[in-house]
């Protein structure tokens, strides 16, 4: 990767990128789209190391511009910290390479009533202001002849939470995914979770918190998505935490 005038160029997988000085894509010679919104390039167009150093110089701008000293022993790690977590950890659901890979199983014992996993921990961050949305998914769905691993639910809550986030499209990118990978309309996803960006800055309500739905199929029909609701506020619990 180099840097002629403002014009940043990359090969990457084979492929010539050119970004602007604001890194805009503004040539690429294959027209990938990305699944995160419609009209933005790919996330996956720059490899990870060329994101986290270029994260990096430009946060390190942003603290310069703040006033903090970047000399100091414990502010001068920061920039590259913050680069590799954004990278790496809280914003790795844009990568499409992080996707979960999916496999289902033969619903040999045609078990045929709903599933429900709920309270599963949600981390994402609110693409307004980029700090935490923290609360839980629940999910719900009746299987068409495929099972999934309980497991895999969890990583494609955690894939698309891991993006700057809006509430409801995670909701419905979560419902999504889940109809296309279990070949189903019978889906429910439930998210309750607290904003950030509204507890702790603007009008600093502790209390408040906000919940999304997304019904599908038979979850339409108020008796099936009754009978979901009494799972999600049952308080069984196997194991005391
Ligand atoms: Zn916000």
């Amino acid at each position: 990767m180099k840097l002629n005038g403002n014009t940043l160029k990359a090969r990457v997988n084979g492929k010539n990128i050119q970004f602007n000085e604001h890194l805009k894509i503004i040539a690429n010679d294959d027209a990938a789209q990305s699944e995160y919104a419609p009209g933005v390039p790919d996330a996956n167009v720059l490899d990870d190391k060329s994101k986290i150093d270029l994260i990096e110089r430009h946060f390190a701008e942003i603290m310069n511009i703040l006033g903090l000293d970047l000399s100091d022993d414990s502010l001068k790690g920061t920039p590259h910290r913050v680069a590799k977590m954004f990278v790496k950890e809280i914003f790795s659901g844009l990568n499409p390479d992080n996707k979960p890979k999916i496999r289902l199983f033969e619903n040999k014992f045609n078990y045929n009533q709903m599933l429900v996993e709920k309270d599963i921990k949600l981390n994402s961050y609110c693409e307004h202001h980029f700090v935490p949305i923290i609360g839980k998914v629940h999910i719900g769905y009746i299987s068409n002849g495929s099972v999934i691993g309980l497991s895999k639910i969890n990583r494609i809550v955690k894939y698309y939470a891991k993006r700057p986030q809006l509430q409801e499209r995670l909701t419905q990118q979560i419902a999504n995914e889940l109809k296309k990978v279990l070949n189903t309309e019978d889906v429910a996803v439930v998210i309750e979770a607290t904003h950030m960006c509204v507890t702790m800055r603007g009008v600093e309500d502790e209390n408040s918190n906000t919940t999304s739905s997304s019904f599908h199929g038979r979850f339409l029909n108020n008796d099936i998505k009754n009978e979901f609701f009494t799972y999600i506020n049952s308080s069984t619990r196997l194991i005391n935490k």
